[in-house]
């Protein structure tokens, strides 16, 4: 589709890929491919600069503890300016559990306290409790999505999240443990920026929130043209049932 392009920026691509979660920028790129969109995809990693207005969708995976303290220092010196300046002109970030926990303002965790960008209103922290793990089902609450869509996939974090009183999840759990346990929510969202713990990686299961990120990214245009999702359905219905949820 001549000069609509995609521009993805993939932050941290060697430390923040945990459960595979770089395969959701493959899903990305292959979705755009098949309806000749074009894609960029440019990893980003420790202190290299990112230029807000070169990107449309900027993406940070998952990680363990320790590869998210090296990325937190390095996201707040080198590329925190570029994130709040890249979400104010309504590009989407997605981050992934660790990097969900980054978008929001801290991390606590032993006797530190990691830094957060704060483009999310929330905050983590870890105690000396059982990690949250299992499969996991939300209904997401998103503008325009698809009626009665389901987001699934598997989660595993120490950190609980907590969503200040009037920060939007991005769903209500299903099944299973979503921010804190309790809560009954799951992810986060303000505008264009996303958090979640989903992993999977989670897009491969979810096509349509592929699709979702997209539009959003390429700001509504083009309609995306409807694609053969005869496997991508059958891999979603799978993350469904893994999770418990077979109804509607
Ligand atoms: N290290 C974080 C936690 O355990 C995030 C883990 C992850 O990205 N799966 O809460």
């Amino acid at each position: 589709m001549a000069d609509i392009e995609l521009r993805i920026a993939a932050l941290y691509p060697e430390q923040l890929n945990i459960y595979a979660d770089r395969g959701n920028i493959a899903v990305l790129e292959r979705r755009c491919q098949w309806r000749s969109i074009d894609v960029t995809v440019t990893p980003i990693g420790i202190a290299e600069p990112l230029d807000p207005d070169q990107f449309d969708l900027i993406y940070l995976g998952g990680g363990q503890d320790e590869d998210q303290r090296r990325c937190a220092a390095d996201l707040i010196e080198t590329k925190r300016e570029g994130l709040v300046a890249a979400a104010a002109r309504r590009a989407v970030v997605l981050g992934i559990c660790g990097g969900y926990q980054l978008l929001g303002h801290s991390y606590e965790l032993d006797d530190d306290t990691i830094e957060g960008v704060g483009l999310l209103d929330v905050k983590t922290v870890r105690r000396d409790e059982p990690r949250l793990i299992g499969n996991l089902a939300i209904r997401p609450e998103l503008p325009s999505a698809p009626t009665a869509a389901v987001l699934a996939g598997f989660e595993n974090h120490g950190g609980r999240t907590q969503l200040a009183a009037d920060a939007k999840p991005l769903g209500r759990v299903i099944n299973g443990h979503g921010n804190d346990g309790k809560s009954g929510q799951e992810g986060c969202r303000s505008g264009t920026v996303i958090g979640t713990y989903l992993h999977g990686p989670l897009l491969p299961a979810n096509s349509w929130f592929a699709d979702w990120l997209i539009s959003a990214a390429l700001q509504g245009s083009p309609e995306l043209q409807t694609l053969d999702d005869t496997l991508e359905l059958a891999a979603h219905r799978s993350a469904c049932r893994a999770s418990g949820f077979t109804g509607r």
